[in-house]
């Protein structure tokens, strides 16, 4: 009955790995027919100024629904257009979206910045291709999320990247701060601008004195270096309350809002002033 049964799992693996493959394959199918299609879109989530309650920024984020009509989630769909060498084109379409939006953006609010993320991959293109840093720097009021992996890449060629966008002073954050193994050298090395503190240490802030700690600390060692921070992943209230007394310079979670299409947060901005000059006196 073992041996029977050792059979049977043995099968019910193979199985699932078939499936698994399967689902790849289909997967990246449709994504790359996505990108000929051009059915990525993108929405945007405020970034507030925990000090005034103002947006003053946004994060692009990706969006895609496969040929079934379902919604797939980034960090699932990401990392296989990243293996299948798609991310270049991706990245460079996100970038010349949010760039467009943010010049509308800009009309409203000169300061305006749309901030982008940037895959790795995408600092180890090929050559033939126009360098990323040279996109990045032709464009205005982009700012960029890297993860610190990019800063510790052996690849000199990731680092003459990083070291060109400091040039062409190009606004820099580490995105999920904490998380990863940074050091402070690397963040002056890189000129970075700012850090966006990982929604994990946000989630029990309220809850766990070691978290609220955590972050305390982070956003006192980022101001002494000059950087600003940006906390991740606001769900409530006490969240925000205790950052905003930490000092903390941004905010951005779904106590705020979740990533939204363009015209709704065109509307945010609008109805955001629309109250400032009410309430001036
Ligand atoms: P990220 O850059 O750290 O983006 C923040 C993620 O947290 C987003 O998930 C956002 O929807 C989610 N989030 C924001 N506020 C809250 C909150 O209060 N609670 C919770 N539970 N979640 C919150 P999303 O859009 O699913 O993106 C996941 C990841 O996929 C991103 O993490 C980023 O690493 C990657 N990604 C998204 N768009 C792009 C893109 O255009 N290019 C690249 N290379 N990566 C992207
Ligand atoms: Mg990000
Ligand atoms: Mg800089
Ligand atoms: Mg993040």
């Amino acid at each position: 009955a073992a041996k029977q049964q050792g059979r049977n799992s043995a099968h019910f693996y193979v199985d699932a790995l078939q499936q698994a493959a399967l689902e790849r394959s289909q997967m990246l199918r449709e994504l790359r027919d996505a990108l000929r299609r051009q059915a990525f879109t993108l929405v945007y989530q405020p970034v507030v100024e925990l000090a005034t309650g103002r947006i003053r920024k946004a994060e692009a984020l990706l969006r895609w629904q496969n040929d079934a009509g379902e919604p797939v989630s980034p960090d699932r769909f990401i990392p296989l257009a990243e293996e299948a060498g798609l991310m270049p084109e991706i990245g460079e379409w996100v970038l010349q979206q949010a760039a467009k939006q943010a010049a509308r953006w800009r009309r409203l609010d000169p300061g305006f910045v749309v901030s982008v993320n940037v895959s790795p991959v995408q600092f180890r293109r090929e050559r033939s291709s126009v360098p990323l840093t040279e996109t990045i720097a032709s464009l205005s009021g982009i700012a960029v999320e890297i993860t610190e992996g990019v800063l510790l890449d052996a690849d000199p060629a990731v680092q003459t990247q990083l070291l060109r966008l400091r040039d062409a002073g190009v606004e820099v954050a580490i995105d999920d701060f904490g998380t990863g193994y940074s050091s402070l050298a690397y963040l002056q090395k890189f000129d970075i601008d700012s850090l966006k503190i990982d929604r994990r240490f946000v989630q029990h802030l309220h809850l766990s004195g070691v978290d609220l700690a955590l972050c305390e600390a982070v956003i006192v060692m980022a101001h002494k270096l000059g950087l600003s921070v940006v906390a991740e992943g606001i769900e409530c209230e006490a969240q925000r309350a205790l950052l905003a007394r930490a000092g903390c310079d941004y905010g951005q979670g779904f106590l705020f809002s979740p990533g939204v299409p363009a015209d709704a947060l065109t509307a945010q901005l609008v109805a955001g002033r629309a109250a400032e000059t009410s309430s001036a006196p």
